[in-house]
């Protein structure tokens, strides 16, 4: 794995296979030491990943069984099938509109890990924990899954969930004292060494703010959402991640 993550999460978009390979294709650059992931929706996992020649392709979700009678689902076994490396889980989305608990995720995190695929683990708290100072009670239960991870790196991205979507991201101030949080905690909890975990930002990054957030931040990449989807956005963020690499900090 890279040095710098830059994981593109297009969410339930775009609406045609056509668009998917188009922006999938602007994105697919090579890079020193910057690994680009697109995580398109499941439907076109396939075929992206065999138009693309230099970036990986991720999933935004998965399931916690191999194979059986789960209705609508897909396995990790299926992704692992299509040689796909990485998986978004416990996404702020996933939590909120389709009732993901910490004990699915887990469980999820597991059957990824056995079946060979990254787990990219998102945590962050809501407006309302913010405001009652919430933040590391949340982000405590959130990080349980990752503790007994034994393949390293460990990837996880900090969304706090009123800025994903939003028009502000968080201060890069405050996710320095988060990624601080992460590492101490896992350290304690789980002797997780430093060096074997990946700290990603999420929420309302793009090109504008990027190169503040990862200096500022001092985080290993970011998790992308809407910007993703606008070609000139992404490799701009592409870019500039693969300078700010390039100079040491
Ligand atoms: C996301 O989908 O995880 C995300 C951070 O979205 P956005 O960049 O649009 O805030």
């Amino acid at each position: 794995m890279k040095n710098f993550l830059a994981i593109f999460n297009w969410k339930m978009n775009p609406s045609s296979l056509k668009e998917a390979l188009f922006i999938a294709s602007q994105n697919d650059i090579k890079t020193k030491n910057v690994e680009v992931v697109v995580c398109p929706p499941f439907i076109f996992l396939s075929d992206i990943k065999k138009s693309i020649q230099n970036i990986k392709v991720g999933a935004q979700n998965c399931f916690f069984e191999n194979q059986g009678s789960f209705t609508g689902e897909t396995s990790p076994l299926m992704l692992k099938n299509l040689k796909i490396e990485y998986v978004i889980l416990g996404h702020c989305e996933r939590r909120l509109y389709f009732g993901e608990t910490d004990e699915i995720i887990s469980k999820k995190i597991k059957a990824v890990e056995v079946n060979g695929i990254y787990p990219i683990l998102c945590v962050g708290e809501n407006q309302k924990e913010k405001e009652k100072n919430l933040t590391f009670k949340v982000l405590k239960k959130q990080l349980q899954p990752i503790l007994k991870i034994q393949r390293k790196p460990i990837i996880v991205a900090y969304e706090p969930v009123w800025a994903v979507g939003g028009n502000k991201p968080e201060e890069p101030s405050e996710i320095k004292k988060i990624k601080n949080f992460i590492y101490d905690f896992t350290e304690r909890y789980g002797k997780i060494k430093n060096k074997d975990i990946k700290i990603l930002y999420g929420g309302t990054v793009n090109d504008k703010n990027i190169k503040t957030i990862m200096e500022k931040g001092n985080v290993d990449g970011v998790l992308v959402g809407r910007a993703s989807l606008y070609p000139k956005q992404s490799l701009k963020i592409i870019k500039i991640l693969e300078k700010i690499n390039a100079d040491p900090r």
